[in-house]
């Protein structure tokens, strides 16, 4: 489904995302005070502005409350970021997702009742240390209230594992999908044998999850 998204800053965070947005096939508009931030990336957005998004009036006219989700990805100026922001939820925009480079500016977004609040570098830096840490684990998402999702690549170690299904039970570990090739197999998987180069879904609370990585790994 084509979706209408804005960003407002394009450095390199902001433009990022919104090519990413582009190449997943979503009508972005590009904002940033600075004409040559606008410039370098007017080609590739669907729409690109030279504003300033502090200004309640520039938000108002552009519409941005019909949009699906808007970004502020302005990081280093917290005054132009908590006022966009404030801007934004003024004029009823939803899904306001903003850049927070601080505590305290992730606090003020939070009162501000920014619908998500983005870490960029803590995030990467958490994902980058838990691939180092375990490097079958190909991705993972945080479902809330320490639940995850946890994709792991079944290595030899692991096919070998032999009582994978009662751990996982004994660890209330809900084995959810196994992919081998280019295949998914279907359910149960109770019975079913691992080999290594399998992909497999695993649902769970992050201490159980941890425990059960202990045993297998
Ligand atoms: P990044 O870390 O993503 O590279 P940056 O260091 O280039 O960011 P930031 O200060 O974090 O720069 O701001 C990101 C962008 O936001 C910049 O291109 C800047 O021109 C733009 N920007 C700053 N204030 C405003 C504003 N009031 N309205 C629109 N854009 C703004």
């Amino acid at each position: 489904m084509k979706l209408k998204f804005a960003v407002i800053g394009l450095g390199s965070f902001g433009s990022t995302v919104a090519l990413e947005l582009i190449r997943l096939g979503h009508e972005v508009l590009g904002i940033d005070i600075r004409d040559a931030m606008v410039n370098k990336h007017a080609e590739q957005l669907t729409q690109s502005l030279i504003a300033d998004a502090t200004d309640e009036k520039v938000i108002e006219e552009l519409g941005l409350k019909h949009y699906d989700g808007i970004v502020v990805a302005i990081g280093e100026n917290l005054e132009a970021s908590i006022l966009s922001t404030m801007a934004l939820k003024n004029a009823g925009c939803a899904q306001v997702w903003v850049k927070a480079i601080t505590d305290t500016h992730h606090r003020i977004l939070s009162r501000l009742q920014a619908d998500r609040i983005i870490h960029p570098e803590h995030e990467i830096g958490v994902r980058v240390a838990q691939s180092l840490t375990h490097p079958q684990m190909l991705d993972y998402i945080s479902l809330g209230n320490g639940w995850f999702v946890v994709e792991i690549q079944v290595n030899e170690r692991i096919a070998a594992h032999r009582n994978y299904a009662q751990d996982m039970q004994f660890n209330d570990i809900q084995l959810t999908l196994v992919k081998r090739g280019r295949s998914v197999l279907p359910p149960p998987y109770r019975e079913l044998v691992l080999q290594p180069g399998d992909q497999i879904v695993l649902a769970g609370e992050l201490d159980n999850l941890l425990k059960f990585a202990k045993q297998i790994f």
